[in-house]
């Protein structure tokens, strides 16, 4: 019986930590966007009013962070005819110099580069700009339990 409490402890133990790290994760960035966090350091697509695309280097609290020399490259739109957006730096920031396609509930896929020539990690979602019925943030940036049920369908 001893060591059944001793083993429920340990587990708890072992337990709660990830549960912290969960919560981590489940963080909007620092303008309401969406954290990719597939990369060091990790950064915020953030969709403009304008339908202009941001993103935002962030250090580890999700803080707006300097650029480390990311290469990124967006496109979006159906697969049969995407759009490419261009980016530039913009106080400490890159924009897309031309807006995302019309509609909403696309596919859109973020390809980034450590360096100019370094291995591309991509990263892969539906942009659906209509605001989360649970949480304060729109579809592609929600961080409520109900987003992560339709990640898991997809
Ligand atoms: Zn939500």
């Amino acid at each position: 019986m001893k060591s059944l409490i001793f083993n429920l402890v340990t587990a708890l133990a072992f337990a709660l930590p990830g549960f912290a790290a969960d919560k981590h994760e489940a963080k909007a960035g620092p303008n309401g966007g969406r954290v990719i966090s597939a990369v060091e350091p990790h950064l915020e697509f953030f969709v403009t009013k304008e339908r202009k695309v941001e993103i935002t280097a962030l250090d580890e609290a999700l803080k707006p962070a300097k650029f480390t020399g990311q290469v990124i490259a967006v496109t979006a739109g159906e697969r049969s005819k995407p759009t490419k957006l261009e980016f530039k730096e913009e106080g400490g920031k890159l924009v897309s110099s031309n807006t995302l396609p019309e509609g909403n509930d696309y596919p859109v896929s973020v390809s980034i580069k450590p360096a100019a020539s370094g291995k591309a990690v991509y990263e892969k979602f539906n942009l659906n700009l209509e605001k989360c019925p649970t949480c304060k943030f729109q579809e592609y940036a929600c961080i409520c339990e109900h987003a992560k049920e339709d990640d898991k369908k997809k």
